[in-house]
């Protein structure tokens, strides 16, 4: 067995960012389109999968809107995104909230198109059940327009919760991360992460009977922007995932290296740090050290080792 490596992507436009719409002023429907093209392009030079998870309002045209009242209806609009979109005049709402088109670029058979809820509800345990299941029907509503299956789940803000619903909408499994803590010490330490190059691989229980997969997803891609960019070389960062690639081979583990495709737009050097990590990736595959897999990949293998049969 050699080690993996995941490619998860966020994709979300506007909808993860409603609360501070004035960092999303780039974010154009012609420029987030590019940039997926740029990702998708990249994957293609080495032949690598990756699970694209979006946020399913995203996926809508024009015309499949009118199935969702919560676009139109001012009590419907259940989460608190759908009431920021809502409030919108029609020129801010032209830009960066739906992309369909974008399906034509990902949506291959090399890719897994996963879910990452349907206008960026937080599955906090504190919100409401009832709220959840508008959000995971939804989801279903969109995948069943678009001929998809949702099979993994990526939680908005990675908040972990209300998982036993999840199984009723067919998920198999969730990408799983560490418990985000919003104080300032925890972000300065999860800011100093960005300098460890001897970052440790968490090994996972993998299966638990009746229960969805753990996906491994501690990694965010450091995404060259304010503080990181400013602090951050891009050879540390580089010389971090070098390291955490040979650690996932070495102790054969499973790296998911996660970031949101608008982080390029924010950040356009990451782009260079992406090319350079992947293509040392590309190398270890080549040398048949490092598998590169999906989400749902990941899944699959966890249950056939248990003799669980996947549909
Ligand atoms: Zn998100």
């Amino acid at each position: 067995m050699s080690g993996n490596l995941i490619i998860s992507l966020d994709c979300e436009g506007k909808w993860g960012l409603f609360n501070k719409l004035g960092s999303t002023k780039k974010f154009t429907n012609k420029g987030l389109l590019n940039t997926y093209s740029k990702i998708q392009n990249l994957l293609d030079v080495y032949d690598f999968s990756a699970t694209y998870a979006f946020v399913s309002a995203f996926l809508l045209k024009e015309n499949e809107k009118k199935n969702f009242s919560c676009f139109f209806e001012k009590n419907e609009a259940y989460s608190k995104s759908l009431k920021v979109y809502n409030s919108l005049g029609q020129n801010e709402k032209a830009e960066g909230w739906f992309l369909p088109e974008v399906l034509d670029i990902v949506n291959k058979s090399t890719n897994e198109i996963a879910c990452h809820s349907f206008s960026h509800l937080a599955f906090d345990e504190k919100i409401e059940k009832k709220l959840i299941i508008n959000e995971l029907e939804n989801c279903h509503k969109v995948a069943k327009i678009k001929k998809l299956e949702f099979k993994t789940f990526i939680f908005p803000y990675n908040i972990i919760g209300h998982q036993e619903l999840l199984k009723n909408y067919s998920f198999l499994g969730y990408r799983y991360h560490k418990k985000n803590i919003k104080n300032f010490y925890f972000k300065i330490l999860n800011f100093l992460q960005e300098f460890n190059i001897y970052q440790s691989i968490k090994k996972y229980a993998k299966f638990e009977e009746g229960q969805l997969i753990k996906i491994p997803g501690d990694f965010f891609f450091n995404w060259r922007h304010k503080m990181r960019k400013a602090l951050v070389p891009q050879s540390i960062t580089i010389l971090r995932w070098k390291n955490l690639l040979k650690k996932a081979v070495d102790e054969k583990l499973t790296l998911n290296l996660w970031f949101h495709p608008h982080n390029l737009i924010s950040g356009p050097e990451t782009y260079k740090v992406l090319e350079e990590v992947l293509g040392k990736a590309a190398i270890l595959r080549d040398q048949g050290k490092l598998n590169i897999i999906t989400q749902l990949d990941y899944v699959k293998i966890i249950n056939q080792n248990n003799d669980k049969k996947i549909n």
